[in-house]
């Protein structure tokens, strides 16, 4: 097999601002493996947070030996360079997606998954509570059947933020503070607020985790806390479900091991996302019916997506149902 790769940047159609920083544009790295005349493809959205570029993709992919067998996906696993977790899930997503086209069956019938996941969240990002408030005005009618807001303000307004978003809507709420809370403002806000759930409130790592676990009203999620299978263990003490994104995973194989090994620890599970094109949304989509919650709206933030293949139907990300991830 012969892989390559290009980088692509994405325009966001606003400016995305949450507590660490505001974006504009993000750039990905698309995959090729080409297979006899069959070509597989997959996305990277590499995270600055754990400090990987498109760069130092694009560096570990020159790395990447494939083998001959796009099915031998434990062996090419093995062989593969550590690190580069984004990388990693777009050699995923494109064998994946190959496979998928050697048999002709889209990758969730090849995973034996359901073809439709929960509906996906619309994120409003962070701004002064108004001001999110009238962007949640703005997006009703565009079919999103739940919100999720990133707080971490760091100016004591995260409470009114979520009531400012209320009261000009009753979709289900959900919260991401991106670690900016300390457990002291986690008990104080929490329990004034209406939300499904709270996404990673206490810095990755925090050792007041369990004793929030405890006492929180609203069902904490971990994201900077969970990256691959190894870590959900240890997630079972410090809250009640685990976000999951395929940039940190490494890819579908992995989700896959993550969200039954989170089930068996009786956590929830949640599938996120990265500012990614339809093809990188595609490879969450096609394993998304396995989650209780889904936030796969990166291509629908773009001001155009260059990769379209995913449907957003009824407030859901349905995968194609074209052999492999049924994009382009
Ligand atoms: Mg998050």
């Amino acid at each position: 097999m012969e892989l390559s790769a290009r980088r692509v940047t994405l325009r966001l159609a606003e400016t995305f601002t949450i507590s660490r920083g505001s974006e504009d544009e993000s750039e990905v790295v698309q995959v090729e493996i080409r297979h006899g005349n069959l070509i597989g493809r997959g996305e990277a959205a590499p995270i600055e947070r754990y400090k990987e570029s498109a760069d130092s993709a694009v560096a570990w992919l020159e790395r990447v030996e494939l083998g001959d067998d796009p099915f031998a996906l434990d062996a090419i696993g093995d062989a593969l360079p550590p690190g580069e977790q984004a990388a990693r899930s777009a050699i995923d997503a494109a064998l994946h997606d190959l496979q998928g086209k050697l048999v002709g069956l889209p990758v969730y019938k090849l995973l034996g998954l359901r073809r439709n996941g929960p509906p996906t969240s619309w994120t409003i990002w962070l701004g002064d509570p108004d001001d999110m408030a009238r962007r949640t005005e703005k997006v009703a009618g565009r079919g999103f059947r739940r919100l999720k807001l990133k707080l971490g303000g760091r100016d004591g307004l995260d409470a009114e933020r979520v009531r400012a978003v209320r009261s000009v809507t009753d979709l289900p709420l959900q919260c991401d503070v991106n670690e900016a809370w300390s457990l002291d403002e986690a008990l104080e806000y929490l329990p004034q607020l209406d939300l499904q759930y709270c996404e990673q409130p206490l810095v990755a790592g925090s050792p007041d985790g369990a004793e929030l676990k405890r006492r929180s009203p609203v069902p904490i999620y971990v994201d900077e806390d969970c990256h691959t299978l190894t870590d959900v263990a240890a997630c079972a003490d410090r809250a009640h479900g685990i976000n999951i994104k395929l940039a940190k995973s490494g890819g579908m194989r992995e989700a896959v091991r993550m969200a039954h090994a989170a089930r068996a620890l009786g956590l929830g599970v949640m599938l996120g996302c990265m500012v990614e094109s339809g093809l990188g949304i595609a490879a969450g989509a096609h394993v998304a019916s396995l989650m209780d919650h889904v936030d796969l709206d990166g291509n629908l933030l773009l001001a155009e997506d260059p990769c379209p293949g995913v449907a957003f139907a009824d407030g859901v990300q349905l995968p194609a149902e074209a052999p492999g991830l049924g994009v382009g």
